[in-house]
């Protein structure tokens, strides 16, 4: 804490926490109040690579890679409990940093990434044991390597999960990380390579470091030293990504933007889907990669579906993020608010019309705020149904039978998640295996699971997090194998 009373965050390099090379830091923004409230340092291309170097020698030196599943585990269930043991922090950090309400950082952010950690860190001894496959003579052995050092980049929307999701997964698999939050939200990512420090990990295994300079990211991904990188943001940055590490033909997955689409049917139990649609849209201030931003609600029940969402929506408490009571906070920066609301101007020109929402409510000008908003009249040619506004926008459109809101909800770029909502569980199950997605959540929204895989069809990218599918990005595949044939005479060795 410096005497300012604004906290100062800075890099986890070679295990030991300390400033950039230039001694450079860059202001973190309160988007409750547009108050400077940290300051974190900000690397330069020397510090990028001096990180990525530490990556490469820790891997190299094969201490961590060469440890027991088992312990490389324990580092992370030490993690998880250093985790819970600093909720408060971590959450109030992650609340002044995102906008996100206190409510939310304190009971989904830090307990679900201290649960990541944990589920990974148990999973030792279960997984990526080599098979044997035997096909007499020879002896196949089947093993799975760690890919080396991988770079980890993340957004700026649910930074510590985030963080959770990448690291548990690439460092018990025997990897050597370096982590680059977005400049955008990262403090809790700061202080949480603080707490990485005292684990006490070989030199260079973990690297964490912030930059205020895009190219920044670009520097990791091109880097010569670096093998993967796993890569969660827009879908516009992944294209960028995607073609910087075909260069180096380096493995990359990729978890990029959705417009999913949250189908409610007639037969639904009408109060969860209007609160499993509020949740889907403005949870976190509709800032989720997973926002079920495209209502299609069946025709009979469409005009009571919007009369009821709109009042709720409008009854939704709006205030600065780190009141308990506050039920929907700033969005990340003035900067994005200003974003929403050109994409909401666009929306009335393209002919849609708002029923609710849209304005800067009046409560801190300095602040980040903006109304929840609902477009009726959306037709999903129009721009506010196809691009990811990635804000408190929900567009709803109406449809008449099964095909057709199939029809719709695969009507776009994106694969990422979908919602339905019906007490017919066969039906739709039926449509679930339909959308062209890779989550289908059936009369609820974002349930996520540390043993199931997360990630997207079509332009919201490719591999997935969590679960096996999860750790096994992170592993190549190796086979040995070994010729018993007694005297040595097989057919190979004895062909010429
Ligand atoms: P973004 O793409 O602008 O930035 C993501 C990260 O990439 C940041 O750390 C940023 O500094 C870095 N970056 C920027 N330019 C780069 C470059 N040229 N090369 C390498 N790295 C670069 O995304 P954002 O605004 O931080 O986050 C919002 C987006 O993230 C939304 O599209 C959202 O849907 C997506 N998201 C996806 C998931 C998922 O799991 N699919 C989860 C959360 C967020």
């Amino acid at each position: 804490m410096m005497s300012t009373g604004i906290q100062q965050f800075d890099f986890l390099v070679e295990g030991k926490i300390g400033a950039a090379l230039s001694g450079k830091y860059f202001d973190c923004v309160n988007p409750s109040n547009g108050e400077v409230f940290a300051r974190v340092a900000d690397a330069d291309e020397i510090d990028v690579q001096i990180a990525v170097s530490a990556a490469r020698l820790g891997f190299d030196h094969g201490r961590w890679s060469h440890m027991s599943l088992a312990e490389r585990g324990a580092f992370l269930v030490k993690l998880a409990a250093l985790i819970r043991d600093n909720a408060k922090e971590l959450a109030d950090l992650e609340c002044a940093s995102t906008g996100k309400t206190i409510k939310h950082a304190t009971f989904i952010d830090v307990p679900s990434a201290a649960e990541a950690f944990e589920y990974f860190g148990k999973l030792s001894g279960r997984l990526i044991h080599e098979t044997i496959a035997n096909s007499s003579p020879l002896l196949s052995m089947i093993e799975r390597e760690p890919v080396g050092v991988v770079v980890a980049i993340i957004p700026w929307n649910y930074p510590l999960i985030m963080t959770a999701w990448k690291l548990a997964p690439a460092l018990l698999s025997g990897n050597c990380v370096v982590l680059k939050p977005s400049p955008v939200a990262c403090v809790s990512v700061m202080f949480l390579a603080k707490l990485a420090a005292q684990l006490g990990l070989p030199k260079g295994v973990l690297n964490i470091i912030a930059s205020s300079r895009a190219q920044a990211g670009q520097e990791l991904v091109s880097s010569p030293d670096v093998d993967m990188v796993s890569f969660t943001g827009s879908t516009k940055t992944g294209q960028a990504v995607m073609s910087l590490a075909s260069k180096g033909i380096k493995k990359l997955t990729l978890e990029l933007g959705g417009k999913s689409p949250n189908i409610v049917f007639a037969d639904c139990d009408m109060d969860a889907a209007i609160g499993g649609t509020l949740s889907a849209i403005f949870m976190n201030q509709g800032q989720m990669c997973t926002a079920g931003s495209r209502l299609l609600v069946e025709e009979s029940i469409y005009q009571e579906i919007v009369d009821k969402l709109v009042a709720r929506a409008k009854s939704l408490k709006i205030g600065p993020a780190d009141n308990f009571e506050t039920e929907f906070g700033p969005l990340v920066s003035v900067a994005h608010r200003n974003d929403v609301l050109r994409f909401i101007e666009k929306g009335k020109k393209e002919g849609a019309k708002l029923v609710c929402g849209g304005q800067i409510p009046n409560i801190d000008i300095k602040g980040a705020y903006l109304e929840p908003t609902i477009f009726v009249n959306v037709r999903n040619s129009m721009s506010i149904a196809q691009e990811e506004i990635f804000g408190p926008v929900l567009c709803v459109m109406p449809f008449r039978s099964i095909d057709e809101a199939v029809g719709i909800a695969n009507d776009s770029k994106f694969g990422l998640a979908a919602m339905i909502w019906s007490k017919d569980l066969e039906k739709a199950n039926k449509v679930a295996r339909r959308l062209r997605c890779g989550t289908v959540w059936i009369n609820t929204y974002g349930a996520f699971c540390n043993e199931v895989p997360f990630g997207g069809y079509k332009q919201s990218g490719f591999g997935r997090e969590l679960g096996l599918a999860g750790l096994l990005e992170y592993t190549e595949l190796k086979h040995i194998a070994t010729d018993q044939t007694p005297g040595g005479k097989s057919l190979v060795t004895s062909w010429f």
